[in-house]
């Protein structure tokens, strides 16, 4: 039964009579996101070269997409309708960035004059009418760091626990985007930062129990060091923000290994490929690979890939395309090759640069798999020939 509302005001009593997997008859608009009015300078949208998907150019803003998906708008424009639809259907979380909440530094950073760049009354609106935010910093080094952030982080939690949680993530720069007024986030920027917040935490843990402002993965890779353990995530509440991601694949390895020490041994031996991946996962995911290898005598050999799409710094697996993947192709050691499977398209095996992944497996001497984490994990377990799991498992 469906309550139907019409243009005119008329309401319908619909009842829908179908079999079994038989379609409702009624689909839904898909929807077009609302685009953002700012010009932020260190616009994503701006990084990507000519040739990219369009899909890469499309500047959303819209509480319907953030609310679904988490997508973070800045609501500097946000209409009334839109708000009063948030708080009527009540479309929570909302995730906002905000940057900074001293308004010149945020007005900077959108490109919007102050007024606009003052949300603090739509972000309360949202607030009092039991509407939860998880709030977004893109940490620019000169910028919205130091006493900025600071201050940032303590505004913010002043509001929790309405406002749920902030993740501080770090300014990407491409060969394309190379405004003048941006600076490059160095290790030490991330070292420096890591100390800085580092304080903020603990303090917002022993008061509000949540560490509350989380780093993004990037930052501690860039700096070097390894991501923190589990209990300073809580519920990995920016998880989709790239926020603790290393983490949860570092404890699911961990738990594969001693499933795997559970079982009958297997012909592991004969397990002999290659894992691609962008340089910043490289490291860790190098550490985790020779565990496996040292208990299970497997031969997995991790081949970190330089981003020539993008260049600058753009070092996350997700941002890999076909030409990165084909240039390091003589790199590649052992009878098969797996990509990471973010750098695919979620609902079309293409990657950023068009490159089809059977295209890619084609210019290949050895198979070429696109796994995620559960799918090297089934194949690993499936205890069938080696070879045969990847397969099976693609
Ligand atoms: S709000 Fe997002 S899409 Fe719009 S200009 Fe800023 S970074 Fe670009």
């Amino acid at each position: 039964m469906i309550d139907v509302r019409k243009r005119t005001g008329e309401d319908w009593e619909l009842n829908i009579e179908r079999d079994e997997a038989e379609a409702f008859g009624l689909s839904f608009e898909q929807i077009v996101p609302r685009q953002c009015a700012n010009e932020c300078i260190f616009c994503f949208c701006k990084g990507n070269p000519e040739t990219a998907r369009p899909s890469l150019f499309v500047r959303d803003e819209d509480v319907r997409l953030s609310f679904l998906y988490g997508n973070y708008t800045t609501l500097t424009s946000i209409t009334e309708d839109e708000m009063r639809r948030v708080i009527e259907q009540r479309l929570t979380p909302q995730y906002v960035s905000v940057h900074a909440t001293d308004l010149d530094v945020r007005a900077y950073l959108l490109g919007v004059d102050r007024e606009r760049a003052d949300i603090s009354s739509k972000m309360q609106r949202m607030l009092d009418a039991g509407i939860e935010i998880h709030a977004q910093v893109v940490l620019c080094p000169e910028i919205n760091d130091r006493e900025v952030l600071r201050r940032t982080i303590y505004d913010l939690a002043e509001m929790h626990p309405q406002v749920r949680s902030m993740a501080i993530v770090p300014l990407g720069l491409t060969r394309y985007l190379n405004d003048e007024r941006l600076t490059a986030v160095t290790p030490e920027f991330c070292r420096r930062t890591i100390r800085e917040v580092d304080v903020i935490q603990k303090d917002l843990r022993a008061r509000l129990g949540t560490t509350f402002a989380f780093l993004g993965d990037e930052i501690y890779l860039r700096a070097g060091g390894t991501v923190p353990g589990r209990a300073h995530y809580g519920d990995y509440p920016q998880i989709e923000d790239g926020v603790g991601m290393v983490r949860t694949f570092e404890n699911k390895f961990g738990a594969l290994l001693r499933k795997l020490g559970r079982r009958p041994p297997l012909d592991f031996q004969e397990l002999s490929g290659t894992i691609m991946t962008g340089t910043l996962f490289a490291a860790p995911l190098k550490r985790m690979v020779a565990n496996l290898n040292e208990k299970f005598g497997t031969r997995l050999h991790v081949l970190a890939i330089e981003n020539d799409y993008f260049g600058g710094d753009v070092s996350v697996a997700g941002l890999l395309t076909g030409g990165d993947f084909l240039a390091a192709r003589e790199k590649v050691r052992g009878e098969f090759a797996i990509i990471p499977r973010v750098a695919l398209k979620s609902d079309e095996p293409v990657m950023l640069d068009g490159m089809r992944l059977e295209e890619l497996q084609q210019q290949f001497g050895v198979p070429v798999y696109a796994f995620d984490f559960t799918q090297f994990a089934t194949a690993l377990e499936s205890g069938v020939e080696p070879q045969q799991a990847m397969g099976e498992a693609a």
